[in-house]
């Protein structure tokens, strides 16, 4: 069972009927999408649908549909949030456009507005709880949590438990190695990946290995000036630190490069969604107003205007890459009435004389 036949069992509450095979169609399915949106009142028959159609969906889409499935069930037992109607014809419209253009350009628009759907849900069930509540109202918020988990990055440890419960009468998944593969997405991540509200107009993206530090026999030796840099950089940008390396690594490695934390926010290989590439569109922020920092030119190479080479560092103790650096990103906040590619590129232009 997929996580959309899961979702969507949820609504009603019986398998799917054997799917004869020539009925399996995507381009029928596609049709049948691009009509959804007149008829966003029939639940029973969007699920029952998607039921019918889910074995030629691709996986992909099942993320974006799931969260469809959340939302109607949601638009149907509260139907007095209208804007949440309006959203949901948006999003069937945009999971058409995508699957007609496959670019990124629809791709990135369909996940920001999932984003956004996922995000009203969560602060209109927030505000669900102050209100007293028929209980048919309660089993759907219950779950509609439920559902809103699995759709979100869940931790494996609650993945694992759903499944089990899902799963009664098969053996018990103990650990990620034997935890069906059709529940691999779960772990996925969707853009954007940052949240939505940043406290800092301006957002630095730092990469990790040769840029603020470097792995040297089993210890993660910091470049010089790096702490200095994190603790003066904090005052005027949102930081983030995106780099190719596992979450395992990078946290461990962190550990000594920001013991204080200054880097809330991290990125890790699992976001670099096209190979090699940071791909700073995904991230959620102003590009007019992001700045990526990373030694290895190939890692901005989506947004080369965005970013500041920095110098490769493997233990030289002479270094002052990150010195100079300071003295360029503090400057930059407070310069109006320029463009912030121009002010890079002469940064890129100073840090490397
Ligand atoms: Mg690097």
């Amino acid at each position: 069972m997929s996580i959309l036949a899961l979702c969507t069992t949820f609504i009603t509450e019986s398998q799917p009927e054997e799917i004869i095979g020539t009925e399996r169609n995507y381009s029928i399915f596609k049709v049948f999408l691009k009509k959804l949106g007149k008829k966003l009142k029939n639940l029973t028959r969007f699920t029952s649908k998607l039921m019918y159609f889910e074995p030629c969906i691709p996986d992909h889409l099942q993320t974006f549909l799931s969260v469809d499935v959340l939302a109607l069930m949601f638009y149907t037992n509260f139907p007095q949030i209208k804007s949440l109607g309006k959203m949901l014809k948006d999003h069937f419209t945009s999971i058409s456009l995508f699957m007609e253009r496959n670019n990124e350009n629809s791709l990135v628009s369909l996940q920001c507005l999932t984003h956004t759907i996922l995000q009203f849900i969560k602060e209109y069930i927030q505000s669900l709880i102050k209100l007293s509540l028929q209980p048919s109202q309660i089993f759907i918020i219950l779950t509609s949590i439920e559902l809103f988990r699995k759709i979100q990055k869940l931790p494996l440890s609650l993945i694992i438990e759903i499944v089990n419960r899902v799963h009664e009468n098969l053996s018990l998944i103990t650990d990620e190695k034997n935890l069906p593969k059709y529940y691999s997405f779960l772990t996925r991540n969707v853009a954007p990946f940052l949240p939505q509200y940043s406290h800092k107009e301006f957002t630095l993206v730092l990469d990790l290995d040769e840029t603020l530090g470097h792995y040297h026999q089993k210890k993660f030796l910091k470049r010089p000036g790096v702490s200095e840099f994190l603790l003066e950089m904090d005052q005027y940008y949102e930081l983030v630190l995106f780099t190719a390396s596992r979450k395992e690594y990078a946290d461990w490695a962190m550990d000594s490069v920001d013991p204080s934390g200054l880097v809330m926010l991290r990125l890790y290989r699992e976001h670099m969604l096209e190979d090699d590439i940071k791909n700073l569109e995904y991230i959620g922020r102003d590009l007019d107003k992001t700045i990526i920092v990373d030694n290895f030119s190939k890692s901005f190479g989506k947004q080369p205007q965005n970013g500041i080479e920095i110098k490769s560092w493997t233990g030289d103790n002479d270094d002052n890459e990150l010195f100079k650096l300071v003295k360029a990103l503090r400057e930059l906040p407070f310069i109006r009435n320029r463009k912030l590619r121009e002010l890079i590129s002469i940064i890129n232009i100073k840090i490397k004389q």
